[in-house]
Formats: structure tokens, C-alpha cells, sequence
């Protein structure tokens, strides 16, 4: 999961933004420092430079305004006037230099050795300039060119005093500044990279928060659950391994059954209240220990690191007695039912993928067994790779047309006389064998190639009614139909094209609905089942008594057969409920002129009690299993009743 790295904060963000700020208050000082001591520097050069053109056009003038002889005795005299003739710490040293192309006159209080280099360092500078400074043994030095009206050059030169000192007292003035502001940004830094990295810190925890909780429950999210479920799975193998009978760690995953009827009969706003409503009712069962997360829709999980199977079942005992009482929203009364599937860490996974995945598919069967919670096992785990390697060769078996028919007799109960058939498919799979509808019908139900089967179907038992009838054999043939197949608007037009490309009469043919299937949208279940029944189809309900139908829908839908399920008839002559319920389905079907079929006739018993309750058809094993066409084609021409 790429996201998760977002929860991770970055330990190093506040050394950074230290380092960053101290950088930037050192730039600071040493900018500030390096233009204060430049402009000194500038200020101190211009004074020197003012001070010794004054000077040296003072002596100029002596040159211009008197013979050369006596113009050299009076410049001689005011520099040692102005300057002490040895030089010591305290004196400041000069040079005067008078030429043209030689040396005409030259006088100095400096060492002659200095008095030399200067010489050179200014006659080289002198090319490109009338003035200047530089440095020999530390000391410094300024030197100013002028030119005599009688073309004579002056070099005059001066140890520049006045400039060291006032830099060396701005140097050291410089250091203490530096010093202080040194400080100040230091503390400055700290300040601002304690304030910048809270500033941060709050908004990203801000962040971190919304990316990783629910904004509807407020609780933690998928992302959290990863991020946090990831770190304590690896502390639990790790600690695992060295103390190796500590196995804990477990996921529950909790589904709300039918929780799309909540929200499409009352609004989402109510959806959300009894999500809310649920999830503070599980969170007051859970300790610290155990968190819940909201994965999306009416999808949760509890992750414990301290659950075994035992105390996982104790938590989902705690949640179904939270659940035991109906949540009261705006005077509505919603019942909650959650479906939950346990997965266990060591047992069912190593990792957090492989436990939801686990858990989820522990919740499916939990959820079609209503058995409460389910703890994972390995034949759930097969039957799932199973369900999926079907579900990968589905379209295959239709195409290679691996899929048959079988043929269940229909029996008329007071005569043996057999009445019609049920076409009943099977898969002969190229590995797997001969597949159970039970197994692959479901699969191609959540397929898209339910249509193309249902159509496959109906047009090899069409087909085979219609070889029959070519044979003088004048069978009904009742066909089992899928609730997806009348939410295609061509069902009707296809089967009736279908039967008169055979040249089939449609009495012939029935067709067989679930109850369960058709309760799912009764008004769209009705306009397609109407447009079969003006058609002149006959429509059986299938497994009547398994679904919620009330008897008033089934009127609704103009359904001409009743079947009664084998789960009736199985137990009838021991279960006194149960024959109660068939005799009443009997008299009232009687009363409304609908043709009951009892389904699943295993025994002889069975079929007496219902034959004296009156009812008219059976189907069962007593009678036949489903038969191969050859099979039901030598019954029906041998024209044999059943013996009663
Ligand atoms: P169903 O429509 O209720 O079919 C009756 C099932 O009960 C058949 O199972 C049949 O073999 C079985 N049966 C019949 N008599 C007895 C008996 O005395 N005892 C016991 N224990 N079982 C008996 P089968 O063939 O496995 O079919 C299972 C279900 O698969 C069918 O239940 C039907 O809902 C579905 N199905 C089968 N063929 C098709 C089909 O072509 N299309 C659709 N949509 N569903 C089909
Ligand atoms: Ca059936
Ligand atoms: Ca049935």
C-alpha cells in the first residue's frame, strides 16, 4: 500500500529545519559583517587617499613655485617637520620620490630595504593608476602620483596609520557584533524551527487524521488499520519466535446483513444514524487492546493482537448481545444483524492481506449459514479456489457445450401417470467431472453469461420436446430459470421465438422460479412474468415455504404450480409443524385453483400422507432420480405408470 507511507512522520524534520535556519541566520551575519567591514574599509581608504593628495600637492606646489635646488631643501624640511626621521612603532613613515625618467630626488624616513619594494610595488602600479594601497610586512601603505608644471613626477607615499588603526577598532568591534548576532540567530533558529516544526507537525497530524479515519463514524480507516496492524503483526512473529506457545493476533470481520434494505426504505441519512449507531455499540464492547475500523460501506473490522479463537468468539458473543436490541431512529425501529468471520494470525495468514481475505470468506459462509460467527477454516479456503476455478471455465462450458440435461419425472400422485418433466442441468467438467447445479448455477448467476445459459437451456429442452413430439411422445417440460433472467427485456420474445422455431406449443413448456429469487423486486418480477403468462406460459413457484412470500404476492404473480420444498416433505409424517403447513399449502392451492407439486417423494410414507392430503403431483427420488434422455425416452414411449 503506496499511501501509508503518509503516516510516517519525518523524525528528521526539525534537526533540518534547525540546520536550514542556523544557515540562513549565518549568511545573514557574515553579509552583514562583510559589507560593515567594506564600507569601512572604503570610508578609511578615501580619508587616507584626501589626506595624502593634500599633502602631496602641498609639496607639489613647493616644486611648481621654486627652483628645483631650493624647492628639494624646503620639501626636505617640512617632512622632517611633519615626520620624526627614524621610524618606530609610534612614528608614521613616508617617502617622497621626484623623477622624470630616473630618480631626481628621493627622501624617506622608512627602511631603505621597505623604501625599495615600495619603490617597485608603485612604479608598477603607477601604469594603470595615480594612486593606491598595499601591504609589505603587514604594514599599510598609501601612495598618491602628481605631475610638476615642469613635467617632473611626484611619488609620494605614506604608511596609512589612520586606516589600520580605525580597521583594526572595527575588526574587533566586528568580532563582538558577530558574536552577539551569532547568538541571537542561533537562538533565533531554535525559536523558529521549534515554532515552523509545531506549526507543521499540528497540520500534518491534521492531515494524517483525515487520511486515516472514517469522516461519517470517526473511526479509524483501512489506511490506519494497514499502517498499524502491519507493525504489530511483525511484533507478534518476532515475538513468536522466541517465545514459540504465544500465538495471538485476530481479525473479525463484520458485514451487516441487509443493510442496503435499510438504506433503500429509509434514506441514507438513516443509513448513516444506524451505522453510527452500531458502531458505538461495538466500540463500548472493546477494550484498549482491540480496535475497530470502518472498511467501507457496512464493512468493519476488529483487530485484536491479544485474541486467540477463544476470546475472539467472546468478543463476538459481546457483539451480538450489543446488537440484541433494535436501534430506535426517529421512533423507526431497525433491527441490526451482523454476519461476522473470524481469521486467526499463525493459523490463517502471516500477513494482514491474506487474514481479511480469510476472514471475509469466513463471513460469506457465516452469512449464508446464519450461524453466527465463523471462524475461518482450510475447506473454506478450497471451496473458495474451487468456486474460482469454475467460475474461470464457465463461459468455456457453454461454448464446448460441457453442460447436459437430466430429466426428473413428474408424477401424478393418485395414478403413478408420469405428467411431464423437470430439465435439471449438469456440468460435465473436463477435470473437475460432473459438477453440481448447486455449485455452478450460483457462479453463473454472478456471471454475465446467465442469459446465454438460461437460453442454451431452454433451447435443448425445447429441442428435445420437440424430437418427442416428432416421435409421438407428448410431454410438458418444466425449465428452472434464474431471477436475472426476467431482467432482461428479450426473455419472453426469445423463448417464444425459440418454441415456434421448434414448433413447439407453448404448453408444452413451464417455467420454475425460486420464491426467494422472485421476492427480490416483485413490481419488475411481475411486468416480465406477465408477459409470459399472456404468452400462454405456465409459471411454477419453486421451493415454496423456503422464502418470505406471502401468499398474496404469489396471487399477484399469476403463478399456476406450487411446488412444495423437500425440506417440507422430508419429515412430514415425524413433524406435525410441517404437515400442518403442507395440508394448509394443499387446501388453499385447491381453493385458488393452482397445481401443487411436491418435491424431494422419497419414501413410500411420504407419498401417502400426501396423497391422502390430496396433493396432486410429486417428484423424488422414490419415483426416479433424474434420468438421461435415453433413459426418459424408453419411459415415456413404454408409457408405464408408477406404482403407488
Ligand atoms: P430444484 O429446482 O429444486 O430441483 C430439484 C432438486 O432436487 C434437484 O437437484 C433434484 O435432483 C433434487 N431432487 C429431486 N428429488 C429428490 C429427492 O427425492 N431427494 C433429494 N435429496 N433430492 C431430490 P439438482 O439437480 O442438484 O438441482 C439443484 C438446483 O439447481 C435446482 O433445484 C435448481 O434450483 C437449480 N438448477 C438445476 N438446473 C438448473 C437450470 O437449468 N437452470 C437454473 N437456473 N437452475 C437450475
Ligand atoms: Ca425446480
Ligand atoms: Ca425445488
Amino acid at each position: 500500500m503506496q499511501s501509508i507511507t503518509a503516516l510516517k512522520k519525518d523524525p528528521y524534520f526539525k534537526l533540518r529545519l534547525i540546520l536550514v535556519c542556523l544557515g540562513v541566520a549565518i549568511a545573514v551575519s557574515i553579509i552583514y559583517i562583510t559589507v560593515v567591514y567594506k564600507i569601512a574599509v572604503d570610508i578609511g581608504e578615501t580619508t587616507e587617499f584626501d589626506s595624502i593628495r593634500t599633502e602631496g600637492t602641498h609639496l607639489e606646489y613647493v616644486l611648481n613655485t621654486h627652483a628645483l635646488g631650493e624647492a628639494k631643501f624646503r620639501i626636505r624640511t617640512i617632512l622632517n617637520k611633519n615626520y620624526l626621521p627614524t621610524p618606530s612603532k609610534e612614528t608614521t613613515t613616508y617617502g617622497f620620490i621626484l623623477f622624470n625618467s630616473s630618480i631626481i630626488f628621493s627622501t624617506s624616513n622608512l627602511p631603505e630595504d621597505i623604501f625599495h619594494q615600495a619603490t617597485d610595488i608603485m612604479k608598477k602600479a603607477m601604469e594603470k593608476n595615480d594612486h593606491g594601497i598595499f601591504d609589505i610586512n603587514n604594514d599599510r601603505y598609501a601612495w598618491v602620483r602628481l605631475t610638476t608644471k615642469h613635467g617632473h613626477d611626484i611619488l609620494f607615499i605614506k604608511q596609512a596609520r589612520s586606516l589600520s588603526l580605525a580597521l583594526d577598532y572595527i575588526t574587533q568591534r566586528l568580532i563582538i557584533t558577530s558574536f552577539i548576532t551569532f547568538w541571537i540567530a542561533v537562538w533565533l533558529a531554535l525559536f523558529l524551527a521549534t515554532w515552523m516544526n509545531k506549526k507543521v507537525q499540528s497540520k500534518n497530524d491534521a492531515l494524517t487524521h483525515i487520511a486515516t479515519h472514517d469522516t461519517l463514524t470517526g473511526l479509524p480507516n483501512r489506511l490506519y488499520l494497514f499502517s498499524k496492524c502491519n507493525t504489530e503483526i511483525q511484533e507478534l512473529i518476532s515475538k513468536q519466535s522466541l517465545y514459540s506457545d504465544q500465538k495471538s493476533g485476530a481479525i473479525l470481520l463484520i458485514d451487516l446483513n441487509d443493510f442496503k434494505e435499510i438504506n433503500d426504505a429509509y434514506g441514507h441519512d438513516i443509513g448513516d444514524m444506524v451505522l453510527n449507531g452500531f458502531c458505538q455499540r461495538i466500540q463500548n464492547t472493546l477494550t484498549k487492546e482491540e480496535t475497530l475500523v470502518r472498511m467501507g460501506g457496512d464493512e468493519f473490522i476488529i483487530w485484536g493482537k491479544n485474541l486467540t479463537e477463544s476470546s475472539a468468539l467472546e468478543v463476538s458473543e459481546q457483539l451480538r448481545l450489543a446488537c440484541i436490541n433494535a436501534l430506535v431512529i426517529n421512533d423507526i425501529s431497525i433491527e441490526i444483524n451482523p454476519s461476522i468471520g473470524i481469521s486467526l494470525l499463525f493459523q490463517h495468514g502471516l500477513d494482514l492481506d491474506s487474514l481479511i481475505t480469510n476472514a471475509d470468506l469466513a463471513m460469506y459462509q457465516s452469512k449464508s449459514n446464519h450461524l453466527g460467527p465463523v471462524v475461518y477454516n482450510n475447506t473454506l479456503g478450497e471451496s473458495y479456489l474451487y468456486d474460482a476455478k469454475l467460475r474461470g471455465d464457465v463461459s468455456e462450458a457453454i461454448l464446448k457445450e460441457q453442460i447436459f440435461l437430466l430429466y426428473q419425472p413428474k408424477i401424478e400422485l393418485n395414478t403413478g401417470r408420469l405428467i411431464g418433466v423437470e430439465v435439471l442441468a449438469r456440468w460435465d467438467h473436463p477435470i473437475e467431472g460432473i459438477v453440481s447445479p448447486v455449485h455452478f448455477i450460483p457462479l453463473i448467476e454472478k456471471s454475465v453469461h446467465i442469459h446465454k445459459f438460461t437460453r442454451y437451456i431452454l433451447e435443448k429442452s425445447i429441442k428435445q420436446v420437440s424430437q418427442w413430439r416428432e416421435n409421438g411422445i407428448d410431454t410438458t417440460i418444466a425449465v428452472n430459470i434464474s431471477p436475472y433472467n426476467l431482467l432482461d427485456d428479450h426473455f419472453g420474445k426469445d423463448l417464444e421465438q425459440l418454441l415456434q422455431s421448434y414448433n413447439v406449443p407453448v404448453t408444452s413448456i413451464e417455467i420454475e422460479l425460486t420464491e426467494t429469487a422472485m421476492m427480490n423486486d416483485i413490481s419488475s418480477t411481475k411486468r416480465s412474468l406477465l408477459k409470459l403468462r399472456k404468452l400462454g406460459i405456465r409459471i411454477a413457484i419453486d421451493d415454496f415455504g423456503t422464502g418470505l412470500s406471502s401468499l398474496s404476492y404469489i396471487s399477484q404473480l399469476d403463478a399456476s404450480v406450487i411446488k412444495i420444498d423437500r425440506s417440507f416433505i422430508m419429515d412430514i409424517n415425524t413433524n406435525p409443524h410441517n404437515l400442518a403447513i403442507v395440508e394448509a399449502v394443499i387446501s388453499l392451492s385447491h381453493r385458488l385453483n393452482w397445481e401443487v407439486v411436491a418435491e424431494g417423494i422419497e419414501t413410500q410414507g411420504q407419498l401417502k400422507t400426501l396423497a391422502d392430503l390430496g396433493c396432486q403431483h410429486g417428484q423424488g427420488y422414490y419415483f426416479d432420480r433424474p434420468l438421461s434422455v435415453n433413459d426418459l425416452t424408453s419411459l415415456l414411449q413404454a408409457k408405464k405408470n408408477y406404482s403407488i
